[in-house]
C-alpha cells in the first residue's frame, strides 16, 4: 500500500499507555476477534452478540457484577497529532487509514446528496473505557455505536500476523471493517438489527450479526474499490492481502483453529467465504446498494 502518502485523519484520540488488562466483556460490533480470545482463554464461546450490547451498556456501572473492580484506559485522552509522531508507524498507519474512509465516504455520500459525519477513532493499550463498557485488547478492535466510536489497540495488528493475515492492506481492511459499521450506524441499520434481535431467537440473532458483519465486509470492499480509483494507494498484492484476512478471520477457520467443528448456527460474522464473497462483491463493484446482505437473506429491517 501506499498509504504514507496520505493524508492523515485528525480524527484520533490517542489513550495508549493509559490502561490495565481488564476482564473480557461483550463487545461492539468487532471482526470477530473476541471469539478467538474467548476460545482460546477457554470461557465464554458464543456469548457475543454485539448489538445486544447497547441494550444493557447503558448504565454507568456496566454489564457485571464487580464493574467497579475494572479499570480502563483514562478517559481523556488526547488529540493525536500526526505530525508530532513521525515515528510512530502505527498511529501513521491508522490516522492515514482513516483519512482516506473520511474522504472517501464523504464522496461516495454526497453522490447520495448526503453529508457524512466521520467516526472519531481511540487508540487505546490493553483496555479501554467506552459507550459499550470496559473492553479488553483481546476482544479486537470494535465500533461502538452508542458512541460512534472506534476503538483499537494497534498491539492487534501484530495479532494479525500470528493469524496468517499479515500485510498493511489486511490492517486497513480492519478499519475499513470498523467504519463500515459506522456507516451501518448513520444508516440506521444497527438500530433496526438491534431491536430485531431482541424479539428473536439466539440462532436467528446469530444470523442477524453475521448479516451485519458481511454487510460491512462489503462496504469496505466498497470504500476500497473508491479509494483505489482516487488515489491508486492499492499495490501488487494488497487485494490477496485483504481477501486472505478475510477468510482467516471467519468464524469457521476460526472454529476449526480452536479445535470445534464449525456449524453455521453459531457463527456472528460468516464463514470465510462468506466474508471474501462480500467483501470481494463491494470490491469489483463500488455500489453500497450491493451490500444488502439483508435482503440478499429475506430479512426486512
Ligand atoms: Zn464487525
Amino acid at each position: 500500500m501506499r498509504w504514507q502518502q496520505g493524508r492523515r485523519s485528525r480524527n484520533i484520540e490517542d489513550r495508549r499507555g493509559g490502561g490495565r488488562a481488564a476482564p473480557r466483556r461483550k463487545g461492539g460490533s468487532g471482526m470477530g476477534f473476541m471469539m478467538t480470545a474467548a476460545l482460546v482463554v477457554g470461557g465464554l464461546i458464543f456469548g457475543v452478540n454485539p448489538m445486544t450490547l447497547l441494550n444493557l451498556a447503558g448504565g454507568a456501572s456496566g454489564l457485571t457484577g464487580g464493574a467497579g473492580s475494572l479499570t480502563g484506559g483514562s478517559a481523556g485522552g488526547v488529540q493525536y497529532d500526526a505530525s508530532a509522531s513521525q515515528d510512530d508507524q502505527a498511529g501513521q498507519f491508522v490516522s492515514s487509514i482513516l483519512g482516506y474512509t473520511e474522504d472517501t465516504w464523504t464522496k461516495i455520500f454526497a453522490s447520495y446528496g448526503a453529508q457524512y459525519k466521520a467516526p472519531k477513532l481511540v487508540l487505546f493499550s490493553k483496555a479501554v473505557s467506552s459507550g459499550c463498557g470496559t473492553q479488553s485488547s483481546a476482544a479486537g478492535p470494535f465500533y461502538c455505536p452508542g458512541d460512534s466510536q472506534i476503538y483499537i489497540d494497534t498491539d492487534f495488528f501484530r495479532e494479525l500476523q500470528k493469524m496468517g493475515a499479515p500485510g498493511d492492506f489486511a490492517m486497513a481492511y480492519v478499519i475499513g471493517h470498523e467504519v463500515a459499521h459506522h456507516i451501518q450506524n448513520l444508516e440506521g441499520i444497527s438500530m433496526k438489527v438491534q431491536s430485531l434481535q431482541r424479539r428473536v431467537s439466539k440462532v436467528e440473532s446469530n444470523r442477524l450479526s453475521v448479516l451485519t458483519e458481511l454487510q460491512a465486509d462489503c462496504y469496505a470492499g466498497v470504500w476500497a474499490h473508491h479509494t483505489q480509483k482516487r488515489t491508486q494507494f492499492l499495490e501488487e498484492g494488497d487485494l490477496e492481502e485483504g481477501l486472505n484476512a478475510a477468510a482467516q478471520i471467519g468464524d469457521d477457520t476460526l472454529l476449526r483453529k480452536a479445535g470445534r467443528t464449525p456449524h453455521e448456527s453459531m457463527y456472528t460474522h460468516g464463514s470465510a467465504a462468506q466474508r471474501q464473497q462480500w467483501f470481494t462483491e463491494g470490491l469489483r463493484n463500488g455500489d453500497v446498494g450491493r451490500c444488502n446482505t439483508f435482503r440478499d437473506a429475506g430479512v426486512s429491517l
